[in-house]
């Protein structure tokens, strides 16, 4: 039987580590279905639609991916698709607390729900949406840590203070931000 693995994520924008992490998912299971959440909890960079959008010409070619949005539980969306295994990916120690709430709370809800941590490359480590968006925001290079669709996709977006759903620099220093 195909197995169907679902890669959840705010993808806000898709960055390489996630794409790294669709390849080696692909080689493990036979279908990964993005599921694009609309992070109802705070305002997000990029409008779902253009998540969705972005997520799609990244992943065109690569093999049996699907692109999706949803709302909800986790476990309710896996049911529906229907999957029992959810990716997720693990970059550092950091990562570490919060996913494995996640994982365990998930199996509680639904026994039959798995979650794969896998890692990215080396190179990919240190690397997070968040981190894009600042470097964005403040006129970076921000181009070498994702695909040429989505640098393209950021370079014709006006910069201004009505992102306010992005984390930020002050004073040089880190603030916080989530991925
Ligand atoms: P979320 O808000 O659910 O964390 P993200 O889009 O930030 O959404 O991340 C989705 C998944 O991709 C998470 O499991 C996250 O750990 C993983 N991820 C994000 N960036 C990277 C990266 N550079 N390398 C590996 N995994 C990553």
């Amino acid at each position: 039987m195909a197995t169907t693995a679902i890669y959840p994520g705010s993808f806000d924008p898709v960055t390489h580590g996630h794409v790294d992490i669709i390849q080696r998912s692909l080689k493990l299971f036979d279908r990964v279905v993005v599921a694009v959440t609309q992070n109802l909890s705070k305002r997000p960079f990029l409008p779902l639609e253009e998540r969705i959008f972005l997520l799609e010409r990244v992943t065109e070619g690569m093999g049996p991916v699907t692109v999706v949005s949803f709302t909800g539980l986790l476990v309710d969306f896996a049911r529906s698709v229907p999957a029992h295994i959810v990716i997720r990916g693990l970059r550092a120690v950091s990562d570490f607390e919060l996913e494995l709430q996640m994982a365990l709370t998930n199996r509680a809800i639904d026994a039959e729900l798995e979650t794969a941590f896998l890692m990215p490359s080396g190179r990919f480590v240190f690397l997070s949406s968040g981190l894009v968006r600042e470097i964005w925001q403040l006129g970076g290079p921000f181009e070498k840590f994702v695909p040429e669709v989505v640098a393209d996709h950021l370079r014709r977006k006006p910069r201004g203070v009505e992102n306010d759903g992005l984390p930020g620099w002050a004073g040089g220093g880190w603030t916080g931000g989530d991925s």
